[in-house]
């Protein structure tokens, strides 16, 4: 051991030292960092101690994330939650600037670390001092985003429900339920739009100043930068919404149309668009969530024994949270623990073929923190979503065939009937992502971003554009409300366009599978043990896929979903 290594400080050997901490708490383990000489020999033992450091401090602010998620209205939770993300992460960030500076000046490079370094130039590049307090009251908005809708219930006869558990209503064959469950839905946005129009004007203005400081033109360009999106730009995304607009959204009529025929109606409302053609109740795969962690794992076994042994090990040590219950902020994530090497699923189950999607979705993430967690370094497990949702709409793909397993989630006949669900929901949602994407470069780009009115209209152009075959007349209070209920809108910024390009990677994973499901998958779990190791043009090849919106691409690729439709519609 050389003398600069042993003047490393020695970290604690848990998150739970961090747990309750403040800042400043926490300052001093980054001030002793901070004065490490660094040479040929330091900076390796420096640059693990750092890294280890942030593994501690990122999960007891998982932790906390995690309790506070799991009820929204306890005060504690929020209290504790909030002090991580909006006290401690701005300062982290800003010491974490100042420890990169030192790596990048240090000339330390190791081909493993290409794209980690690449990463952290920009975020050295990007990073402002007169801009933490704006990311904190940005958090501290977030936070009341979460509260608004996280609290939402609405009385459905004569009961007080949830919003996700009303979605069983969307699927009754009575279309009276389904329309007044739809507007049920729709009605609590509706009565908070002023108030979170007001909120998102406040973050528009918050991360327009943000981009401004850090000198660029607006809120998109800065995002490209923040998200670190070296392989992809803002032009690309137009490409991806122009090739969904040419070759998606006419498959999509053809799907509307076809409901529309089948449900022997003249025209196809917005409640009509779950609901089983022929008239079958919506598929119930499992009466409650214990049930639901006991198929799912029987499904991971059949895709391949390594990803139902991590399942498996995530149900014993209770890292899964998978009911809706009041209270409970809304949605489904997954959570690394850093330190421990495990993930953590948050969901909102409420008995639904769409919650084994989710498992199916999030259990996708889980694989991936399980094996981007042999890479050494905290930051070459951070993944862009490009690549994280590879892994779970992946996962969705491979894991379907599996669902029907003797003791499963569907009988075989359920099971022909969900992926067709599902094949069309792949192309349903290529269309949504490029409506919230197209809106959100409008926000951004068009001068007009902080116009509440102004946006609510633009938001109804983006849908004009890319919805089809669905009659929303008399409704343009519950469209304008949908972006309200787009969290990601509100929350995460330009986290979208990730799932767009993932779908079709994700689709190509699949399509190689259909031949050869056993190299698939093993391509599929290598691919996400590279972490950030390696570009994305390159983590997706080794996944079997080509990254981008190539238009010839889409239209192979939307082939592929409509010849696999029809050929279950006819089985
Ligand atoms: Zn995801």
């Amino acid at each position: 051991m050389t003398d600069a290594s042993l003047t490393l400080p020695v970290l604690p050997d848990s998150p739970a030292a961090f747990a309750d901490a403040q800042w400043g708490d926490i300052l001093p383990w980054y001030e002793a960092l901070a004065g490490v000489p660094l040479d040929a020999d330091s900076v390796g033992p420096w640059l693990a101690a750092w890294s280890r450091l942030e593994e501690l401090i990122t999960e007891a602010a998982a932790l906390a994330m995690i309790a506070y998620t799991a009820d929204t209205r306890d005060p504690a939770r929020e209290a504790a939650h909030l002090r991580f993300s909006a006290e401690i992460f701005p300062q982290l960030e800003e010491h974490g600037v100042r420890l990169a500076r030192r790596l990048l000046d240090s000339g330390y490079a190791r081909p493993d670390l290409d794209v980690v370094l690449q990463r952290l130039r920009a975020q050295v590049d990007i990073f402002r001092e007169e801009s933490i307090p704006l990311f904190s009251e940005l958090e501290e908005l977030s936070a009341r985003y979460q509260r608004m809708t996280g609290g939402i219930t609405v009385e459905w006869e004569g009961q007080t429900r949830t919003l996700p558990q009303l979605l069983p209503f969307l699927k009754q064959p009575v279309r009276d339920v389904r329309e007044r469950a739809f507007r049920a839905m729709g009605a609590p946005y509706i009565a908070l739009r002023p108030e979170l129009a007001e909120l998102f004007d406040t973050m528009f203005e918050r991360r327009q100043r943000i981009a401004t400081q850090a000198g660029f033109a607006d809120f998109q360009a800065y995002s490209f930068a923040a998200k670190c999106r070296f392989d992809y730009t803002p032009d690309d995304c137009t490409r991806f919404h122009d090739s969904v607009e040419a070759e998606v959204v006419p498959a999509i009529a053809r799907i509307m149309e076809r409901r529309r025929q089948d449900l022997g109606l003249d025209r196809l409302r917005p409640w009509d668009l779950d609901v089983d053609p022929a008239g079958r109740p919506a598929l119930r795969p499992f009466g409650d969530v214990a049930e639901l962690g006991e198929k799912a794992s029987r499904v991971f076994h059949a895709v391949a024994p390594e990803l139902g042994a991590e399942f498996d090990l995530m149900r014993g040590e209770r890292l899964l949270d998978l009911e809706s219950r009041a209270g409970k902020a809304p949605g489904g994530y997954c959570e690394t623990l850093h330190f421990r090497g495990r993930p953590f699923i948050h969901m909102n189950a409420v008995g639904l073929l769409d919650d084994v999607n989710t498992l199916l979705h999030e259990a996708g993430h889980s694989f991936h923190a399980f094996a981007s967690h042999r890479q050494p370094l905290l930051w070459q497990r951070y993944v862009g979503a490009e690549s994280a949702e590879l892994a779970s709409m992946s996962m969705e793909l491979l894991a379907s065939p599996y669902l029907a397993e003797p003791g499963g989630l569907a009988t075989p006949e359920e099971l022909r009937l969900a992926r067709v669900e599902h094949l069309e929901d792949v192309l349903i949602t290529l269309a949504h992502v490029a409506s919230v994407d197209a809106f959100q470069r409008w926000i951004y780009t068009s001068g007009e971003g902080g116009d509440a009115r102004a946006r609510d209209r633009a938001w109804l152009r983006c849908r004009a554009r890319f919805q089809s075959g669905v009659d929303w007349s008399g409704l343009e209070d519950e469209q304008i409300a949908r972006w309200y209920r787009q969290l990601h809108i509100f929350l995460y910024p330009f986290y979208y366009i990730e799932y767009g390009l993932a779908q079709l990677g994700a689709l190509q994973v699949w399509r190689r599978s259909r031949s050869d499901q056993a190299g698939a998958v093993r391509d599929y779990r290598e691919a996400l043990a590279l972490g950030s190791t390696v570009s994305l043009p390159a983590m997706y090849a080794r996944a079997g896929a080509q990254f981008g919106a190539d238009r010839a691409l889409i239209r192979d690729l939307v082939r592929l979903v409509e010849d696999e439709l029809a050929r279950l519609r006819s089985a």
